[in-house]
């Protein structure tokens, strides 16, 4: 587990921590404050652009889907 931010490899202070487990919980990805609410991605499902927290509550949703 690293403590740098995936996106910006800024250094991720106590606090500031934002983590995405992929893969139940043997992937994890970590992500400072502001890349988590700023940071836009690609949306594979619905090819639009979302911030990583959205992305979080999609796939947290698709989770308890199943
Ligand atoms: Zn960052």
């Amino acid at each position: 587990m690293s403590d740098y931010c995936c996106i910006c490899n800024t250094r991720i202070s106590e606090g500031d921590r934002n983590q995405i487990f992929m893969n139940g919980g043997y992937l994890s990805f970590e992500f400072c404050s502001n890349c988590w609410k700023s940071e836009k991605l690609h949306s594979p499902s619905t090819g639009g652009v979302i911030t990583i927290a959205e992305l979080f509550e999609q796939s947290n949703k698709d989770h308890n889907k199943q």
